[in-house]
């Protein structure tokens, strides 16, 4: 098995007892043997689940009450599972909305931290057919998928008692423009407020993060995750040998794209990032046909299995 330490360290079923965070009644946790990610319909199952209850919410327009449902919704499953969410909202006077990211921080043996993030939110306009605004954007794929896997991957990951690098969850609010046509300056609201609050740099009081990974669009049921051009480039490689190792090739990288997401503003700090996203081959694109017809469990698990299976090349190669 090709693992640095940090994640075969635990290789044997063991219990052992950990405080569950901020109570006093500790819990029991089985550490797993990790170097394996979680079976296919096991995550993909339970990803899938989470993607449709953040759905039935309705349209998670910034500002809207479904958009407030859905953080509640995350951040009441983080604290099931024994670990402190961290919201964090803000007002943007211009746009005179409430916006608010959700992060939560797995510590591990070293401060350096490997960021991994989606976004929750979903598009307020529809830039498509005409007509179609008027119906119910319910941005299954696009805004649902990346929260409920890292959702059904925090489950599995809270068990991870030895790694070594902190790994942070976070969930965006306002990736989507405001206005139809995409605008870079009304949108991505949520990732530029991140990178202005935490990236300043460890010296001057920011977190130490070394990568960041961006998962957008990830449930498509004819999974296709394009070639995403503005991505650091040394952070495929860990991704494709995942790809390769778990026989998921005819998923990856058969197309190339580019786009601005949410890993815009990180690329523009300085940080290593890659957006993990479907673009081209996704015809409900901002249409009111991103719906749960259109998401498959076996797509977020690939998904997630990859990811899973590449982070510790990721994090030996840039939070080493
Ligand atoms: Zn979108």
């Amino acid at each position: 098995m090709n693992c640095p330490p940090a994640y075969c360290a635990c290789a044997l079923l063991a219990f052992c007892v950990v405080p569950r965070g901020g109570q006093d009644k500790p819990i029991k946790q089985v550490t797993r043997a990790i170097a394996e990610p979680p079976g296919e319909k096991d995550l993909g199952k339970r990803a899938y689940k989470h993607v449709a209850r953040l759905v039935a919410y309705g349209p998670r327009t910034p500002g809207s009450q479904a958009r407030a449902n859905a953080a509640d919704y995350i951040c009441a499953h983080i604290k099931a599972l024994g670990l402190q969410p961290i919201r964090e909202a803000w007002n943007d006077k211009k746009e005179k909305l409430r916006f608010e990211n959700i992060r939560v921080v797995l510590p591990g043996r070293s401060d350096k931290t490997l960021l991994v993030g989606t976004h929750y939110d979903t598009k307020v306009e529809l830039d498509h057919e005409p007509g179609e605004d008027e119906q119910a954007f319910t941005g299954a794929n696009d805004g649902g998928s990346g929260a409920g896997l890292m959702l059904a991957m925090l489950e599995d990951l809270v068990h991870l008692k030895m790694h070594k690098p902190t790994l942070e969850f976070v969930w965006f609010d306002g990736e989507e423009s405001l206005p139809a046509k995409w605008n870079i300056d009304r949108a991505l609201f949520g990732s530029k407020h991140f990178v202005k609050k935490h990236l300043p740099g460890k010296a001057k009081g920011g977190h130490d993060y070394g990568a960041f990974v961006l998962l957008d669009m990830v449930g498509h049921k004819k999974l296709a995750i394009d070639r995403e051009a503005t991505s650091t480039k040394a952070l495929f490689p860990p991704i494709e040998a995942a790809v390769a190792k778990l026989g998921y090739g005819k998923f990856f990288f058969k197309k190339d794209t580019s786009v601005d997401d949410d890993h815009v503003p990180f690329l523009n700090a300085g940080l290593p990032s890659i957006d993990l996203i479907q673009f081209e081959d996704n015809d409900e694109w901002h249409t009111y046909k991103d719906t749960m017809d259109i998401v498959s469990w076996r797509s977020l698990a690939i998904v997630g299995r990859v990811l899973w299976q590449a982070l510790p090349a990721i994090e030996a190669r840039f939070l080493g």
